[in-house]
């Protein structure tokens, strides 16, 4: 089960999380893109942080689409429309809800994802953010079938999205700013799969503490 307040704490730790790894996510662009990654994510989530007590008391479901609005205003590039496809998108599952059971969790993550493969029309192997969204729905959605806890099944699901993070390396960009750069861009990790990987590192860490935060 994971809670609104877990939610939120969420959100709000990935805002953080972005902040100081803005200037990596950045030199991940720098080699592929634009150099512009972590600016873009830094200002979007810094928006998102500072509405998050505006939200204390919204369902899940609104506070998810909350985010996606926010980040499609104030986010350029590709990232904020298609971070932003992805919080609309998982939102509607959870529409009205205070608390997610694994099956919500499991709707959540596969519609956020299938949002972003409509949106984007990236498939996997094409060395974005979907190498590690896609990967991370499998495994979570094996390890709910296989009865496992929240927990266990989202600690899968980081050790799935780290390796579909690491993975983006060697491949050859097929999407994005990165897919100018022809074989150019082989060699160098996704900016937009790092920073995928680490929202969902949040999600686990959000989900592991209490609502005391403790
Ligand atoms: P921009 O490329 O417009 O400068 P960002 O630098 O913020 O935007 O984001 C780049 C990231 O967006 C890439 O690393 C990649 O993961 C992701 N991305 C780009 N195009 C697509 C796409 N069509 N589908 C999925 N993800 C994409
Ligand atoms: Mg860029």
């Amino acid at each position: 089960m994971v809670t609104q307040a877990q939610i939120l704490k969420w959100l709000q730790t990935f805002a953080d999380e972005i902040e100081q790894h803005k200037d990596y996510l950045t030199e991940l662009d720098a080699a592929i893109g634009d150099a512009d990654h972590g600016i873009n994510m830094d200002r979007g989530f810094k928006k998102v942080n500072t509405q998050l007590p505006s939200l204390a008391d919204k369902d899940i479901g609104s506070i998810l689409k909350t985010v996606s609005m926010t980040l499609i205003s104030s986010v350029g590039g590709a990232s904020g429309p298609l971070y932003g496809t992805w919080f609309l998108r998982a939102s509607t599952p959870v529409t009205g809800k205070q608390e997610l059971t694994e099956q919500d969790l499991l709707n959540l993550l596969q519609a956020g994802l299938d949002g972003v493969l409509q949106r984007g029309k990236a498939q996997l192997g094409d060395k974005t953010m979907v190498d590690v969204l896609s990967p991370a729905v499998v495994a979570f959605g094996q390890a709910v079938g296989e009865g496992k806890s929240t927990l266990e099944a989202l600690h899968l699901v980081v050790v799935a999205a780290e390796q579909g993070m690491q993975e983006t390396t060697p491949m050859l960009a097929k999407k994005g700013r990165a897919s100018y750069l022809g074989a150019r861009s082989i060699g160098h990790q996704d900016p937009g799969a790092t920073s995928a990987c680490l929202m969902l590192k949040c999600l686990l860490d959000s989900t592991s503490s209490n609502d005391l935060g403790i």
